[in-house]
């Protein structure tokens, strides 16, 4: 279905990957709890989840070094690897993910992806997913800024990208650290929820919302027919 223009459509539409395109929480933390065991911190999966969503892997160190002591220099590139080769194999959608970023794309909005992870594990998961070539190359690591989220650098630099102010681009988030960087950028954001209180999104000043084939209608554009 083509989706309609509308005055109120954003300039752009900044997507984070993790929890919002890619349904990877749960795969990064299993990669992660193994990673953790291996190390000499067993820690679950659902665990793992919640001390790390969002976080880029240089931001995990300093937890993980408080358990397990000092870990190697090349420990961030080892565990990004470890976590490429499984989402490359693994990751799934989220439910609604493409459709909505394929009627997007029809009508003629500008698309951009955000994302906390390395530039590898980044185009593992969109590769896996068929979005290479969704975003016309407007595609940003947490490798590619100064600072990760929470700051407001990927989102400003997937902005720019779009040839868009960040107050005119709506970023698609999920977690925290992302509220906040989308918030910090200056952008609309609106929050996928999954298992987090939607009071504590909106204090986080995002707008939740519960599936992505809600997204083109609280965009302005005509609803997609998709479950
Ligand atoms: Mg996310």
């Amino acid at each position: 279905m083509r989706a309609s223009l509308s005055p109120a459509r954003p300039a752009a539409i900044l997507f984070d990957c993790d929890g919002v395109l890619a349904d990877s929480e749960a795969l990064a933390a299993l990669v992660v709890s193994e990673e953790l065991t291996e190390l000499g911190w067993p820690v679950a999966p659902e665990a793992c989840q919640h001390i790390f969503l969002g976080r880029a892997v240089p931001d995990m160190m300093p937890l993980i070094e408080q358990r397990v002591g000092r870990l190697p220099d090349d420990w961030p590139a080892r565990m990004s690897r470890r976590l490429t080769e499984r989402m490359a194999r693994d990751v799934v959608p989220v439910p609604g993910a493409l459709a909505t970023v394929a009627a997007l794309a029809e009508a003629g909005v500008t698309l951009a992806c955000a994302s906390n992870s390395s530039r590898a594990e980044l185009a593992a998961k969109l590769g896996r997913l068929g979005l290479d070539s969704a975003f016309g190359g407007r595609v940003f690591s947490f490798e590619d800024v100064d600072r990760p989220k929470p700051h407001p650098d990927i989102y400003r630099a997937a902005a720019r990208a779009c040839g868009a102010a960040p107050e005119d681009c709506v970023v698609v988030e999920d977690s925290l650290p992302g509220i906040r960087a989308g918030r910090a950028a200056g952008c609309r954001v609106l929050a996928l929820v999954w298992d987090m209180p939607e009071a504590l999104l909106r204090a986080e000043g995002a707008e939740p919302f519960r599936a992505m084939a809600e997204l083109p209608g609280l965009l302005g554009l005509e609803p997609l027919e998709v479950a």
